[in-house]
């Protein structure tokens, strides 16, 4: 399903990696990783602490450069040259790339001028009200809270409607009313056709998120399971 203008018709997948390597020294973390997510899916990569889910969440958002493989954004290679791949894709991580002596609005006002966003007000206002933080506009980053600061990250990572989302641990330290409204942006993010590519640790809430279900152990993908067609979750999914 392709239900808004953000996503582009003339490619692939949402997310296709094929043989992505990542060696940090001597440690083989990423061993030949292959995956696809559709559009219209909201897909959540599970796996132990030092697994790689940040490094291979990198990797696709084209930060980290594998050493092997490929990567591909709606067809549009990320893996070489990736400006085009790029402005696909909305990315949060732990780090929230914020500014903390500039106010909501100035952060993303920044973020709008980087995207090429024209007259922004309007979407500026627009990203606040779902990170449920319009009251908070003109509130200096470093006086907001932590669950507030991360609302602000996801906020800017929507900002450019991007087709893909790619999010590192989005419900840590968020209350359980800030979990629910990410898991309703989620929802209505998959619904409208675009894709999402999660990693989480709370088997819950993933799994409540989740049309996919990946899990990352060995460097590969161990399990891919869809967890409304298959029943419950296996144990061993959720280490
Ligand atoms: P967690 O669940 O704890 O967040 P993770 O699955 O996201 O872990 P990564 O953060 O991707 O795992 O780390 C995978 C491995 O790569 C770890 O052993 C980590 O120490 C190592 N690593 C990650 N980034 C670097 C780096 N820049 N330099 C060296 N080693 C790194």
């Amino acid at each position: 399903m392709r239900a808004t203008p953000e996503v582009p018709d003339d490619g692939g997948p949402a997310i296709a990696g094929t043989g992505i390597r990542k060696d940090y020294g001597d440690r083989a973390v990423l061993r030949g990783v292959d995956l696809t997510v559709g559009w219209g899916e909201i897909a959540v990569l599970f796996g132990a602490n030092g697994a790689g889910k940040t490094t291979l969440l990198r990797i696709l958002a084209g930060l980290t450069r594998a050493d092997a493989g490929t990567t591909h954004i709606a067809g549009r290679p990320m893996h070489r040259r990736g400006n085009r791949a790029r402005r696909l894709v909305g990315f949060a991580g732990h780090q929230t790339m914020l500014y903390n002596d500039l106010t909501c609005r100035e952060n993303l006002a920044f973020y709008a001028r980087l995207y090429g966003i024209r007259d922004a007000g309007g979407r500026i206002d627009e990203v606040l009200e779902q990170a449920t933080l319009s009251d908070r506009a003109n509130r200096r980053v470093r006086t907001l809270s932590h669950g507030m600061q991360k609302r602000l990250a996801m906020a800017r990572a929507i900002l450019h409607r991007p087709a893909v989302l790619l999010l590192d641990e989005p419900e840590s330290g968020l209350d359980a009313e800030s979990v629910a409204t990410l898991g309703d942006l989620l929802r209505d993010w998959a619904t409208s056709g675009r894709a999402a590519l999660l990693t989480t640790h709370s088997a819950e809430v993933g799994l409540a998120w989740a049309d996919r279900s990946l899990t990352l152990a060995g460097g590969r993908i161990e399990s891919d399971v869809a967890p409304e067609r298959s029943g419950p979750a296996q144990p061993t999914m959720l280490q």
